[in-house]
């Protein structure tokens, strides 16, 4: 027989026809499980028949492994096949195999909620006995706008190191998070992990992926692996080796849930990456069960490659649409997630991303839920139907609370990402050749202030929502090793280079974070952008190891001058709202004094509350190593952060003030 090429099933999933013949947009596929009978149900409407398969374990390897039947499903309308089967059903796993023009694929459920180890098999699980105690009072922690400080952690990074006083068991595990008073090597001093996020006064932590994928072998736990996870398996399901037994099922369910629990009672809400513009390879469990029709495919029948992973997934296909926003929803209703960010979110269309929105408004609090992502492409991807790509050229299109990653923000304080020697703002070397001048980035760092508001570019947020002020992330240099590109001139690849404490650097890297506290837009840092975090001039991690990625703990205490310094802009953050409230009006108000050295920068923001420290602040930025003396304005000033110690001193008589440069 022969089969359709990929053009032919694109050509099929395009049609009008195919879409009101098959959209089913009932929210029980997969599996439903009750006491007595467990309902399953997938969309296949390209199979000529489906069968349910059932088994004790997750994989064949494990003790007692044993199929126990398979049977095949009732064909319905729309292109759903369903399976009832009686009794109760708790902690079997279970694939399809459907058959497509003849080709019998065994697929996990697309839908699953639970699955066995590297989440080959899904299984059927009692949610509710996935519960931690207390889980019936967990509540998604409320977050003011002016208090929003997110910081991105991978889950093994954040606890993996020896150091790190985490019992030695959830080193680098879903349950490092409930240890609330780990302290460095055990000290009782210092603290490390959740308590040192604590007083740091982060109010996000923003996970790197921990949906189940597929790069680490999750049955082999001896021997060490690292990966950062952009390569999805199973969206609704948590990753296994973040637990402490993949094989079960239930497990990583209660660990998850006992991280989130442990995060939301420090007040602390929890974000997590998502990733639904590719899957980790094309033999998916989305190809398996409708061939090509949750792909996006060019006009010459080949794979779109926009996410440079080699299958982009197609979100303007409304199947396809649906599943994100009901495991979005999932999320959030079963794990009491508060944020998402979308990897490539330039790869989704903005119709998705507004209708995700919409979805999340209408839960509980479902406002507060948080929406940001990567506004491009890491290659071009042809949309279908005129659909519109959520690029940040685009972000006037997107509901006012979806934020973008602000790369303007990011590049012009510290340099761009791509090449290590350019400059920003705080770094600037005049010897060597680059494409801006001090102008140009001087009048990016004022547009920064205002979180590009003000029409200084050629995309137009609606207001300082949809600005993530940010200068590090996992992709890229650390900010630490970005710094010491532009500020040295060695052999780089010596490590020492990267690992030695350098003053001047960390003078910058303060001067770094009292811009970022100071821009509107939601503030957004790296995992140890507080401690001079390194991995040593590699800017892609994301294989490695443990050993470059993991957070260092021990030197997170030899630069505690700069944790300090990171914990009190955040603070004065908190304690003036006008740098938070994502106001509109409050980024328009802002006003800049003009100054006579032009790389110098002041500004006053008005309009503190009467919950504020202050009513008004006054801002200097001076990026250079030299001193500069500046007249006050008119009225009483006191003075609250500085490069210098001189800068504690509190109420200033003096009507002019000498600004130290890095
Ligand atoms: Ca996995």
């Amino acid at each position: 027989m022969e089969r359709k090429t990929p053009l032919q099933w694109k050509e099929l999933f395009s049609s009008k026809e195919f879409e009101e013949k098959y959209f089913y947009d009932k929210d029980d596929l997969g599996a439903v499980y009750k006491k007595d009978s467990t309902i399953f149900k997938v969309w296949a409407p390209t199979a000529k028949g489906v069968n349910i398969n059932f088994y004790l374990t997750g994989s064949d390897k494990e003790d007692k492994a044993k199929c126990l039947g398979s049977f095949s499903m009732e064909k319905e309308d729309k292109g759903i096949f369903k399976y009832i089967a009686k009794g109760d059903m708790k902690n079997i796993y279970y694939t399809f195999s459907v058959d497509v023009e003849g080709d019998i694929k065994e697929t996990a459920d697309i839908y699953a909620k639970a699955s066995g180890v590297n989440g080959q098999r899904s299984m059927i699980v009692d949610l509710l006995e996935t519960n931690p105690k207390g889980w019936e009072n967990d509540k998604r922690p409320i977050i003011q706008n002016k208090d929003k400080v997110i910081y991105e952690i991978h889950i093994k990074d954040f606890s993996s190191d020896e150091n790190s006083g985490i019992t030695p068991e959830y080193q680098g595990k879903y349950l490092a998070f409930t240890e609330k008073n780990s302290t460095l090597n055990n000290d009782g001093k210092n603290p490390t992990c959740l308590k040192y996020l604590k007083q740091l006064g982060i109010t996000y932590v923003h996970l790197l992926p921990c949906f189940d994928y597929g790069s680490v072998d999750e049955s082999i736990s001896s021997k060490e692996q690292f990966n950062w996870g952009y390569d999805p398996i199973n969206y609704n399901v948590p990753e296994g080796s973040y637990s402490t037994n993949p094989f079960d099922g239930n497990v990583r369910i209660k660990e998850f849930k006992q991280m989130v629990q442990s995060l939301h009672e420090e007040g602390i809400g929890v974000i997590m990456d998502v990733v639904y513009n590719h899957t980790y390879s094309l033999n998916s469990w989305f190809q398996y069960t409708v061939p090509y029709y949750y792909y996006r495919i060019d006009e010459n029948g080949r794979l779109a490659n926009g996410s440079m992973c080699g299958n982009d997934t197609a979100s303007e296909r409304k199947m396809f649409q649906n599943y994100i926003i009901n495991s979005v929803c999932y999320w959030v209703n079963e794990y009491h997630i508060d944020g998402f960010r979308f990897d490539l979110m330039g790869l989704h269309d903005i119709d998705t991303m507004n209708k995700i929105r919409e979805a999340l408004d209408k839960l509980p609090n479902g406002k507060d839920i948080l929406m940001y992502g990567e506004p491009w492409t890491a290659g071009f991807s042809p949309m279908e139907n005129n659909a519109v790509p959520a690029v940040k050229a685009n972000v006037n299109l997107l509901d006012e609370n979806i934020a973008i990653f602000c790369d303007n923000t990011r590049d012009s304080i510290k340099g761009s990402v791509f090449k290590s020697k350019i400059a920003g703002y705080v770094n600037r070397n005049e010897n060597i050749k680059q494409s801006k001048n001090m102008k140009q980035l001087t009048n990016e760092i004022k547009h920064s202030v205002k979180a590009w508001c003000d029409k200084g570019a050629n995309f137009y947020p609606k207001s300082p929502k949809q600005i993530i002020s940010y200068v590090s992330s996992h992709d890229n240099y650390t900010l630490w090793d970005k710094l010491v590109y532009t500020t040295k001139n060695e052999d780089f690849k010596n490590p020492e280079i990267f690992i030695k404490r350098d003053e001047n650097i960390v003078q910058i890297n303060k001067m770094v974070s009292g811009i970022i506290f100071t821009c509107q837009g939601i503030p957004f840092i790296q995992a140890g952008e507080e401690a001079a975090r390194t991995k040593q001039g590699l800017d892609n991690s994301y294989n490695t190891s443990s050993t470059i990625n993991q957070l260092d703990w021990k030197r997170a205490y030899e630069f505690k001058d700069l944790f300090d310094y990171y914990k009190k802009i955040i603070q004065i953050r908190k304690d003036f709202s006008p740098f938070g409230n994502l106001d509109l009006n409050t980024a328009n108000s802002i006003t800049f004094l003009p100054l006579q050295k032009k790389y110098l920068i002041a500004f006053i923001i008005e309009g503190g509350n009467k919950d504020d420290k202050w009513s008004k602040i006054l801002v200097y930025y001076n990026p250079k190593n030299s001193k500069q003396k500046i007249e006050l304005p008119q009225g009483e000033w006191n003075l609250i952060l500085g490069n210098s110690e001189d800068w504690e001193k509190g109420y200033l008589q003096e009507k002019s003030v000498t600004i130290f440069g890095i």
